[in-house]
């Protein structure tokens, strides 16, 4: 009956159960029915008169196994519940011995046990919510009873994990043990039996609370009115409610259902794939886990501009010294003193002290000269977004760093394999596209060149780790995985224009789908600058005339978005809620009537439609071109980078969702139209998928 997971050693009259499968002991198949049948081995053990149950110093168990999610051996028997059901029913005294992670499955099985004792600093919690589930094991009803409504409703709803500590003196937690658990808890063990105390079954115990309902009540408002797109903690109310209010076996039956109905939802669905969709992106299938990384311990950056100064920040709090260089001192001495005013924002909020504001001050060192690059381990440019620049400044990185040095740019469009060739080792140059702000976006997308070794990929990789940004990597295309898809969207939202629509009725549809802001909302916050030199940029280099679009009317009239004070929208000094605005109107019937279009109606389901789908389409050709290595990356470059709602999972497993046949269905109608862009055609890889019932996750 040996079980790879599950070890037994009889100490005296104490059998201690260790489970023992890394990294967290993860509640997969083999790991419950080992404990399962080590608990029947003990009871049916005359020597055996106590059980101490426990897991390694890292963790008690992290909870279900998330490689087994979705696959039949998550249901394969005994369950958790029945394992947990063994435990509370087992005739001998067991005793939960707790340290490190304790949580999910994990904290339900220990809630099985008679007994607890823990390290001060073993983490307890429940955070099935964060998926958009509920604890589905008798957590919603067991923890009420050993720490109380509200204590447990905290736990539940909002899924942080606690300190053991916290509990000390609730039945949840029996005793703290300070350095040997085990000897700690056999010791507990072996004193429930001298003293023949009775088991405290967590179901047994009575949960009296007269303010209950009141509590309850007050509860619900504040967690509907937080909770918004997502119904999980509305339901982990309920479920707690019923722990209150109704007899044990009842508050299972109803944790149960709502366990179920909840993981039928896309709300969870969304939230379970991004986890994993985090996961799989820090994975590339041609780099190793045991690339051998480059060091990194002093960074230049090029540029102190928005972008140059939120990436500085970065490396300054996670205490890497920095060199800031600029072509003069007073566009230097600007940069610095953003990030001063940055930081003493954050010290005025008291998330910095004075003390941490000079620590990451101390750690840039502002310069005029490329020489003081010269001993930096990678350096990244963030100078202006024009391709004579970058090449004069790829050109004396080549000169002046050190052999081994990564050579980085934070180019939005620009082809970085031609960057690359300015130098004469195109190995180690890599693109590090950050977001604006720089400092507080988590999205880095990783552009991977032609010629980018392999190990300055891993090295990117893991300092996207360091600096807590979440790192997708791209193939080399204009506009890589976001900017690319955004160009098609930013289009289909013009489209929409050009035919019968206002910008405030298209923001507002997506804003009602969920999206932080429309993209006409972005674009003025943006500045419609940029994208009207790019449409010039890209006329002259393909020496074509430039097609107008309306947005190029506003930008020919002086309205560059928030910071000319009109845009899309006009905006109030000092104000920044956007003003439906006639002049816009005017302007946009007078493009119609140039144009000779005669406006017609359009419902924000096509607006939805058209808009999401145009990423959506354009997603499948990157994804079959091999600019990103999976559907879920892109998902996770749009949930980051770009504002789209969490609980739509992202824009591909949204396509999943609606299902590919229709989405496919409605590009053929988009497509059809007389004088359609060619781009509604759908991508073949979606058709395929379509066709053969596939989905993109
Ligand atoms: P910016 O105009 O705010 O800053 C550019 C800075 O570079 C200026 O301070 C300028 O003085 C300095 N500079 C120009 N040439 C230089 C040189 N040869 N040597 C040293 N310094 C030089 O521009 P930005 O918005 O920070 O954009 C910088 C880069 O980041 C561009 O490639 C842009 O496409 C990219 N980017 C911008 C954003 C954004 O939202 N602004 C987002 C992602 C990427």
């Amino acid at each position: 009956m040996s079980n790879p997971f599950v070890s037994v050693v009889i100490d005296g009259e104490v059998a201690v159960v260790t489970m023992n499968k890394p990294p967290v002991n993860g509640l997969g198949a083999e790991l419950r029915s080992g404990i399962a049948d080590a608990l029947d081995a003990a009871n049916a053990n005359p020597a055996v008169k106590a059980i101490v149950l426990t897991g390694t110093s890292r963790a008690f168990s992290g909870g279900a196994d998330v490689t087994e999610f979705g696959t039949p051996k998550a249901a394969r028997e005994p369950n958790l519940r029945a394992v947990i059901g063994l435990l509370e029913h087992s005739a001998k005294p067991v005793v939960a011995a707790i340290a490190g992670q304790c949580l999910g499955g994990g904290l339900e099985l220990a809630m099985g046990a008679h007994f607890r004792v823990a390290l001060a600093d073993a983490s307890l919690g429940l955070p099935e919510v964060k998926l958009g589930l509920l604890p589905g094991a008798g957590g919603t009803q067991r923890l009420p009873r050993l720490i109380g409504l509200e204590a447990a409703l905290n736990v539940i709803v909002h899924g942080a994990p606690v300190p053991a500590a916290k509990f000390e003196g609730t039945p949840l937690i029996d005793q703290i043990v300070d350095a040997d658990l085990i000897a700690g808890a056999t010791a507990f063990a072996r004193q429930v039996v001298a003293d023949a105390r009775p088991l405290k079954r967590a179901r047994d115990l009575k949960l009296k609370d007269p303010q209950a309902e009141a509590f309850l009540q007050f509860a619900r408002n504040t967690v509907a009115a937080g909770a918004k797109n997502f119904p999980a903690p509305l339901k982990c109310v309920e479920a707690v409610a019923a722990a209150a209010s109704k007899p044990f076996d009842e508050g299972l039956r109803i944790e149960r259902e709502a366990f179920i109905a909840l993981m039928a939802t896309p709300e969870s669905r969304a939230l379970r794939h991004v986890f994993a969709a985090e996961r799989a992106a820090a994975k590339l299938p041609d780099v190793p886990d045991d690339t051998p990384l480059r060091t990194i311990s002093r960074v230049g950056v090029i540029g102190g501009g928005t972008m140059g100064v939120g990436i500085t920040m970065n490396f300054l709090n996670a205490g890497l010294p920095v060199a800031l260089l600029e072509m003069k001192q007073e566009a230097l001495d600007k940069g610095l003193a953003t990030i001063r005013k940055n930081y003493e924002n954050s010290m005025k909020k008291g998330k910095l002290t004075a003390a941490q504001v000079e620590e990451r001050m101390g750690l840039v060192a502002p310069t005029l000269a490329y020489e003081s690059l010269r001993d930096a381990d990678l350096v990244i440019e963030a100078v202006f977004e024009n391709m004579d620049v970058k090449e004069q400044v790829f050109k004396t990185l080549d000169e002046v760093c050190k052999p081994g040095a990564i050579l980085a740019s934070n180019t939005s469009y620009l082809n970085l394999d031609r960057i690359a060739a300015f130098t004469k080792r195109p190995q180690d140059v890599i693109g590090l596209h950050f977001f604006s702000p720089a400092n507080v976006m988590r999205l880095l997308e990783i552009v991977r060149g032609a010629k980018t070794a392999p190990d300055v990929l891993a090295t990117a990789m893991a300092l996207a780790k360091k600096i807590r940004k979440i790192a997708v990597v791209s193939g080399v295309c204009d506009g890589f995985i976001g900017n690319r898809m955004l160009a098609r969207y930013g289009a289909a939202a013009n489209g929409l224009i050009t035919v019968g629509a206002l910008p405030q009725q298209i923001d507002s549809a997506l804003q009602m789908f969920g999206l932080a802001m429309g993209p006409f909302r972005m674009g003025d916050l943006a500045g419609l600058d940029i994208g009207w030199a790019t449409r010039k940029r890209k006329a002259a280099e393909a020496s074509i005339e430039m097609k107008p679009v309306v947005a190029d009317r506003l930008c020919e009239a002086g309205r560059f978005g928030q910071k000319t004070g009109s845009g899309w929208y006009r905006y109030e000094a000092g104000k920044r809620d956007p003003i439906p605005d006639p002049v816009v109107e005017a302007l946009i019937m007078q493009y119609r009537a140039d144009a000779g279009i005669t406006p017609r109606k359009v419902n924000d389901d096509e607006v939805v439609e058209r808009c999401i789908f145009a990423l959506v389409n354009e997603g499948a050709r990157i994804l079959d071109e091999g600019i990103a290595a999976r559907a879920s990356d892109i998902d996770i470059v749009y949930l980051n980078g770009y504002g789209f709602p969490l609980h739509r999972g992202g824009p591909m497993l949204y396509a999943d969702i609606v299902g590919l046949p229709n989405v496919v269905r409605a590009l053929r109608r988009f497509a059809a139209e007389p004088g359609a862009d060619a781009s509604w055609q759908p991508a073949p890889l979606l058709v395929t998928l379509a066709d053969e019932g596939r989905t993109f996750n």
